[in-house]
């Protein structure tokens, strides 16, 4: 009985929208979720996959920076990092306080800049939804025994909260526990990216590229993001349907000088 009481607390003052409008349940703050996003995110760093090869990192850069630009000015104001993991499965993800990493797979697998955009764009829309607050919120709320209060604190938290936490940002992959994104999440974050990737002046077509690419590799051997990122069919069909119009918001994003040149 006693555990109802602060349970009941939070949820009075539990509730955040996406750009979109919906309301979302949430028992963590911008900023302990931006901190539980850094806090990760340096485990991660240390742990021996980073990649210093300024020549690709400053790829991956000038797409997170050119579809940075695009975001709404809170999200926009924070301060983005990019690394890139000794990895070769096809994996990338954005973490809350704008961490985003790439795997060297993800590198090898998309083609050129604008099928890294559509990953990374629909990356950063997961961020900009707060999708892996609202995570952390429903697991709280099902009392699956995670702390946030001493996950926020990691250097008090067991290696094991570490890696839910890092697991529930959506960095699984990472820590080798795959905890897939609900279809909701996903489809949002889809469209999202797919329209902040023409609004940067990317090719949004190149999303509908990229999703096929990723069926053909998984094919051949296992990828991380395609068994975590649910039903490949059904995305790319959506995916396709949106091309013509966003080509438009694409040429005018180009014509208005936003014309993104990363190699
Ligand atoms: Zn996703």
């Amino acid at each position: 009985m006693k555990a109802i009481i602060p349970v009941l607390v939070l949820l009075l003052a539990a509730c955040t929208t996406t750009p979109t409008g919906r309301s979302q349940l949430m028992f963590i703050s911008d900023g302990e979720l931006n901190q539980l996003g850094v806090n990760s995110f340096d485990q991660l760093k240390s742990s021996g996959k980073l990649v210093r090869d300024s020549r690709r990192l400053g790829y991956a850069r000038c797409i997170v920076d050119a579809l940075v630009r695009e975001l709404p000015s809170e999200w926009r104001g924070i301060a983005w990092e990019v690394q890139l993991f000794e990895d070769p499965t096809a994996n990338a993800f954005a973490l809350p306080g704008g961490k985003v990493g790439v795997n060297t797979g993800m590198l090898a697998l998309a083609a050129d800049q604008n099928q890294l955009a559509a990953v990374l764009g629909h990356e950063i829309g997961h961020v900009v939804f707060r999708h892996s607050g609202e995570r952390v919120s429903q697991d709280l709320a099902a009392r699956t025994g995670l702390s946030v209060a001493g996950a926020i604190t990691q250097s008090r938290a067991s290696p094991e909260t570490a890696r839910a936490v890092s697991a529930l940002l959506g960095a699984g992959a990472q820590v080798g526990v795959l905890l897939p994104f609900s279809r909701k999440h996903e489809s949002e974050a889809d469209v999202y990216g797919q329209e902040l990737m023409a609004r940067a002046g990317f090719d949004p077509a190149a999303a509908v590229a990229l999703w096929q690419a990723m069926q053909r590799n998984a094919g051949a051997r296992p990828i991380e993001w395609l068994s975590t990122h649910p039903d490949p069919e059904n995305r790319i069909r959506r995916l396709s349907e949106r091309v013509a119009e966003l080509t438009v918001v694409q040429r005018q994003a180009r014509a208005a000088g936003r014309v993104p040149d990363c190699r």
